[in-house]
């Protein structure tokens, strides 16, 4: 589930991580509205109708990367509902010194790895384990691509266009993902198309529950082009190269994690500032402004947008926010809202 999980150790175990990112619009809540009180976001209660209505019967574990309380208790109703053969939290650290918060996450990889372990008998040793650090390097290399070729040329592909080859990562093999990524990036290389008239925007609060695809073309359609965002977060959560030349791997993944994620509000990244990083994207992308887009009721999201607007406000940056749910179906207000935005910018700046 969202955020970030190394999907590394699972490759190097022989299975095959599938991200669960919520029932979109596509599936009519019935049963998991009984499951949440109603001040709280829309995602958890798709998951546990999904499971509900037996759409994971074929998965064998399921872990819940710590995002936030309702994350937590949607695991705790997993543990009673004994849905899965083993049902793991996963805790990440808050501390990023190497001997605290890296030794506990590294003990809590070790613990996923042991289960999937109980289950099929494979062992994980360090030459498949670099093995699968390399392909996920090389996926999240690709992405970052497939990003910087959309900062220079925007036209040639939209943000839902991308949006949808990223998130097919999260349920096919990686090698095969790497493949279409590639496919993808040399269509992109060739000169095609021709810019319009819009701003260049990053949208932000959307790393958990995902927006509808139609919420996305939306932007696009008010005269923005989405140059940044942190749709899918977890796919590019590690800013860099995992190294795969040692011979610990589990110790490699360890400090990636604490040396290279990105910032995100599941985060407690103390000493390295959101706003301070927010402003580096700014200023790297280009942009021309920014859209807070939360989904509703998302405390983690929510309770960030009033630093990183007033750092916006600060430095004279224009941004504009809404709040969504993943099955939100009326784009009309949206859509009048970011299109006043991009003229603003357009006619002012
Ligand atoms: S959308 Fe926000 S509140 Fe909901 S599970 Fe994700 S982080 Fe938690």
């Amino acid at each position: 589930m969202p955020v970030y999980f190394p999907r590394e150790i699972i490759h190097a175990a022989n299975g095959l991580a599938i991200g669960i990112l919520g029932g979109g619009d596509k599936k009519l809540i019935i049963k998991g509205d009984a499951y949440y009180q109603s001040y709280i976001c829309h995602m958890p209660r798709s998951i546990i109708e999904l499971a509900l209505d037996k759409h994971f019967e074929g998965f064998d574990g399921f872990i819940f990367p710590s995002i936030c309380d309702v994350i937590r208790n949607l695991s705790g109703m997993f543990q009673l509902m004994e849905i899965g053969k083993f049902v793991k939290y996963l805790d990440f650290p808050q501390n990023f010194l190497p001997h605290i918060g890296g030794t506990f996450y590294r003990h809590e990889l070790q613990t996923v790895l042991d289960q999937v372990y109980k289950l099929n008998g494979v062992e994980v040793t360090a030459q498949k384990l670099n093995h699968s650090i390399g392909l996920f390097n090389l996926n999240r290399q690709l992405i970052c691509k497939l990003y910087d070729i959309r900062q220079e040329f925007p036209w040639r592909l939209t943000a839902a266009d991308v949006y949808h080859i990223v998130r097919a990562g999260y349920v096919i093999p990686v090698e095969e993902h790497n493949e279409i990524l590639e496919e993808v990036i040399r269509h992109m290389q060739k000169e095609f198309g021709d810019p319009l008239d819009k701003i260049r925007v990053l949208v932000i609060g959307a790393f958990c529950e995902q927006p509808p695809a139609g919420l996305i073309k939306t932007i696009e359609l008010a005269g923005c082009y989405i140059v940044e965002d942190d749709f899918l977060l977890g796919a590019r959560w590690i800013q860099g190269d995992i190294d795969t030349a040692g011979s610990d791997p589990l110790g490699a993944i360890t400090q990636a994690y604490l040396d290279m994620s990105t910032f995100s509000s599941s985060v407690y990244d103390v000493g390295n500032p959101k706003e301070a990083r927010l402003l580096q994207l700014i200023r790297q992308r280009k942009i021309d402004g920014v859209i807070f887009a939360a989904p509703s009721f998302c405390d983690p999201a929510l309770l960030d947008h009033p630093i990183l607007q007033k750092e916006c406000n600060d430095k004279g940056i224009r941004f504009v926010s809404f709040l969504y749910s993943e099955n939100t179906g009326q784009f009309k207000v949206i859509k009048e809202q970011v299109g006043t935005f991009s003229d603003s910018i357009k006619l002012w700046d």
